[in-house]
């Protein structure tokens, strides 16, 4: 699993380095998986459930689960692109939202809340703990901040498959669900919006979008739980 979170890991660090004014996330979609094939891994989004691209492209607006497009990208954008891979067996998964040129202050704010609100959510991730330590210690950090948390969308256990139990939601009270021991893998997935918390299912029956219409960011790691506390498998 460090294999496939490696993996993962460079991969989104050249689509982060790619992604820029006027480049279109069908191109980036055509480089993540030119570079599955470099590194013999598989893309793990494409073909899961019907899912037709190597990576969920989902700028501004779209919450996750986004299509690559011929839409060029604009000054001002946000981007998330999640993606993961197969390798060996074994799954890595792992999202980032990219600012696009010159981007405005809520938008860079509501990036660094869902960056940290994942950092406290993988602090949280401690041996002996429970599952919804996790979701707290993210929701409480995300709503100090005066934005809210995807209801809708959680992060998963991962490992041979590529969502297992248990899942991992972004909101809840602490102290509940399963107890965190060593030799899981979690992937823990902050889905944060400006505005409400709602979304809709456009009609292409996978993208979310804010109910509001205001942007929204994703941050994600695969993270194992070991006896000295959570490892990041998903780090470049
Ligand atoms: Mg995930």
């Amino acid at each position: 699993m460090r294999d496939s979170g490696r993996i993962v890991a460079e991969i989104l660090q050249i689509l982060q380095e790619k992604a820029a004014v006027g480049v279109t996330t069908r191109e980036l979609d055509f480089v993540a998986e030119a570079e599955c094939l470099k590194r013999k891994a598989k893309p793990a989004f494409k073909g899961y459930g019907g899912f037709p691209y190597s990576i969920c492209a989902s700028p501004n607006h779209k919450v996750v689960h986004g299509f690559a497009d011929d839409q060029p990208l604009q000054d001002g954008d946000i981007l998330s692109v999640d993606f993961g891979v197969q390798y060996h067996g074994y799954f890595g998964d792992a999202a980032i939202t990219i600012p696009i040129g010159r981007i405005d202050d809520e938008k860079k704010c509501l990036n660094e809340v869902t960056r940290e609100s994942l950092a406290q959510g993988i602090a949280a991730a401690q041996p002996g703990k429970r599952i919804s330590d996790i979701s707290w210690a993210v929701q409480s950090y995300v709503e100090s901040r005066g934005f809210s948390v995807v209801r809708d969308f959680v992060g998963h256990g991962i490992g041979q498959k590529l969502h297992e139990a248990p899942q991992v939601p972004n909101f809840g009270q602490p102290g509940h669900g399963s107890r965190l021991k060593p030799g899981m893998v979690l992937a823990i997935e902050p889905m944060v919006n400006a505005g409400c918390a709602e979304v809709k299912i456009l009609a292409d029956g996978w993208t979310a979008v804010t109910a509001d219409g205001r942007p929204s960011s994703h941050f994600e790691h695969t993270v194992a739980i070991t006896t000295d506390g959570p490892v990041i498998l998903t780090l470049p």
